[in-house]
């Protein structure tokens, strides 16, 4: 193990289109675009990707090949260091973390298959399985669509579902609260609801969503205002009973002790904060301050890494990746009964990359 090195890094960039166009409160789109990485040593490939844009590939290929490339693989740490220090006049966050990320877990996975074990089992395990809870509901579909969504995380054992809120830069409340009753029509009153308002509203408004989503017994509320607002988060957290929550751009541990303190839960994205390394980094980040974390996106990638995390609440399971997951990868984790886990027979996440979506190749 401690001989074999880095012996080839690849970058391959996919475009899933959406069935058809989505939107939150403030952002629309028509496809997801994934940055995939492989790293090759001793006949084994580890695999890691992010959900970003065609320009992380060119850092990944341009910055941060060099550093990786017949590096030993015992040597993860001290590469995650590297990466980042090579970036320093690009900025070593944002659209460069997310690089580093697919990176960082493609390493992970490389490290693991070599050793012979599962990533849990190179983690270590804390439980058996994670909690996951049902993720969409967008602005774009109409009450028909939110109720088939509805029917299918129900299907699949979700306790817990969100949907998303604060429609058109959070100009259209009436509707933002007609749909949560319709959430709460759909899903029963056995179901935790939360929202997402994906930094819609201004602290005024979200205080006063805040109070209409107490009464409808919402328990969180995702990016009331905008993520860069600190302040204004502390604020909304202040004025309501549900739990605010915030850190799907969190880069690396300075952004979450930043944010740490403003909300309830945070959350954390191991394809932008830095792989599996920067997800352990900011969940002990957290743990410090005594919150809890919860897994943004990327459901696949996140079973593997928070088998080892004490003071994680739950996973997302959102329906743009839950959909394109099976179709990049052959071993993505399934969803039983709520929960997702990565089996104990596999090496590394167990996943490999399906050849047949190379016609989603960009
Ligand atoms: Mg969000």
């Amino acid at each position: 193990m401690s001989a074999a090195v880095i012996e080839r890094i690849d970058c391959r960039v996919y475009d899933f289109p959406t069935p058809e166009p989505e939107a939150d409160g403030t952002l629309e789109w028509t496809s997801t675009t994934a940055v995939v990485v492989t790293l090759e040593s001793g006949g084994a490939t580890g695999l890691g990707w992010t959900y970003s844009a065609g320009a992380a590939a060119e850092i990944v290929i341009g910055k941060l090949a060099e550093v990786v490339h017949h590096r030993p693989v015992d040597e993860l740490p001290g590469g995650w260091r590297d990466m980042r220090r090579a970036c320093r006049n690009l900025e070593s966050r944002g659209l460069v973390m997310q690089a580093v990320s697919a990176v960082d877990m493609a390493w992970w996975d490389l490290r693991a298959r070599l050793l012979g074990v599962s990533l849990p089992a190179l983690f270590g395990r804390c439980r058996a399985r994670a909690r996951v809870y049902g993720s969409g509901g967008f602005t774009t579909m109409d009450d028909r669509q939110l109720e088939q969504q509805v029917a299918g995380w129900r299907a699949a054992g979700c306790s817990a579902m969100k949907i998303k809120i604060g429609q058109s830069w959070g100009s259209a409340i009436d509707r933002d609260m007609a749909r949560v009753r319709a959430l709460r029509s759909f899903a029963g009153d056995d179901v935790e609801l939360m929202v997402d308002a994906n930094g819609a509203y201004s602290p005024g408004q979200a205080r006063r969503v805040g109070s209409f989503l107490d009464d409808m017994g919402v328990t969180w509320f995702e990016e009331p205002v905008s993520s860069e607002d600190v302040a204004g988060l502390r604020v909304v957290r202040a004025a309501v009973r549900c739990d605010v929550a915030a850190g799907e751009y969190i880069s690396d541990p300075a952004g979450t002790a930043l944010l740490v303190d403003a909300v309830d839960c945070l959350q954390l994205d191991a394809t932008r904060c830095g792989g599996f390394t920067g997800f352990l980094q900011g969940a002990a980040v957290a743990a410090a301050h005594n919150r809890e974390v919860s897994a943004h996106c990327a459901p696949s990638l996140h079973a593997a890494v928070t088998s080892s995390v004490i003071n994680l609440r739950n996973i997302e399971w959102f329906a743009d990746h839950a959909r394109l997951e099976p179709e990049l990868v052959d071993g993505a984790p399934e969803v039983h009964d709520g929960h997702i886990a990565v089996a104990d027979d596999v090496l590394g996440h167990g996943m490999s990359l399906r050849p047949e979506a190379d016609r989603y190749l960009a």
